[in-house]
């Protein structure tokens, strides 16, 4: 076997093992990731002909679905319009996404290009959930619980979020967390609260938010409350008139709606159905089934 092989089955392991090392018990893994972890044959390099590798690992997610898109099953080559994914030659194999995946996390870890962040925080929050997501939600920055246990959406606004998650009929580990900051935002002679990213922190992190991004190419992104879509788009509408319609980032279709924060701080039902429609619209995206109960979830009878 390969040197090469087991670089990246290395990383992989150490991958999976710091998942479990923070409380993540089960990860989605698309079928082609699996296959690509199966030693090569004796003999043969795994890097020898890439353009072989590739065909075998990507072609079969065109049609097997992901635990993501079990829910609407089959129907994973209907989202892709022309031009949003990558040819099938541009993709990496699933192996050499692992191993992206993992020195890009290392990189983000080691980061100090905001040396006031750097040595405020705990721990860098570099995202969490499967790299294999059709579905990825990109929030603005780690809050307090966040940063303490190095994982997005932790707190309260992340136990809501969890539960948007659990409403679509998907779980945590089926999609992609991650954030525009990956530092908590100090708060110099504060000793609770939070702040909002400044421009220039923003700037700094987003090439991570974007390797990420290029590296998982999800179907669909939801950008959660204005300062993620500031941090995506750059300034553009509020958010109350933003939500709630499709915009493209990077080629892919992104939904904006409302921070979970936001409904903890209105809990008006008619709050809760604004951000249930914009996840509606999402899983319509994805081709996910959704059940008549689904459809009427926070309407008034
Ligand atoms: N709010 C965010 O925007 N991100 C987190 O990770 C937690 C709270």
């Amino acid at each position: 076997m390969t040197s090469t092989y087991h670089q990246l089955l290395d990383a992989t392991i150490q991958h999976l093992e710091d998942l479990k090392s923070r409380g993540v018990r089960h990860v989605a893994v698309a079928p082609e990731t699996l296959r690509a972890l199966a030693p090569p044959p004796a003999g043969k390099s795994q890097t020898a002909n890439p353009k072989s590798q590739m065909d075998k690992a990507a072609a079969p997610s065109l049609s097997a679905p992901s635990a993501i898109s079990a829910p609407g099953a089959g129907q994973t080559t209907m989202l892709a319009l022309p031009g949003e994914v990558p040819a099938l030659d541009a993709r990496p194999s699933a192996l050499d996404k692992v191993a992206a995946f993992a020195a890009l996390r290392e990189r983000a870890l080691a980061c100090v290009k905001c040396p006031h962040l750097a040595s405020s925080r705990k721990n860098v929050v570099f995202g969490v959930g499967s790299i294999d997501a059709q579905l990825m939600f990109v929030g603005e920055a780690p809050g307090a619980d966040e940063d303490e246990q190095a994982e997005p959406f932790v707190g309260k606004a992340g136990q809501l979020l969890t539960k948007i998650i659990q409403a679509t009929g998907l779980q945590r580990a089926d999609v992609y967390i991650g954030n525009i900051l990956k530092c908590r935002p100090d708060t110099p002679g504060q000793s609770a609260g939070n702040r909002k990213p400044t421009a220039d922190e923003m700037a700094t992190c987003i090439p991570y938010l974007h390797e990420q991004i290029d590296l998982i190419r999800p179907k669909v992104i939801v950008a959660l409350g204005a300062t993620a879509v500031e941090g995506l788009m750059g300034k553009t509408l509020g958010i109350t008139k933003l939500r709630g319609t499709w915009k493209t980032y990077r080629g892919i279709p992104l939904m904006p709606t409302y921070h979970p924060a936001y409904l903890l701080r209105n809990q008006a039902m008619s709050e809760k159905r604004k951000i249930w429609e914009d996840m509606l619209a999402v899983m319509e995206k994805l081709g996910m089934t959704i059940s008549e109960k689904q459809r009427n979830y926070f309407l008034k009878t």
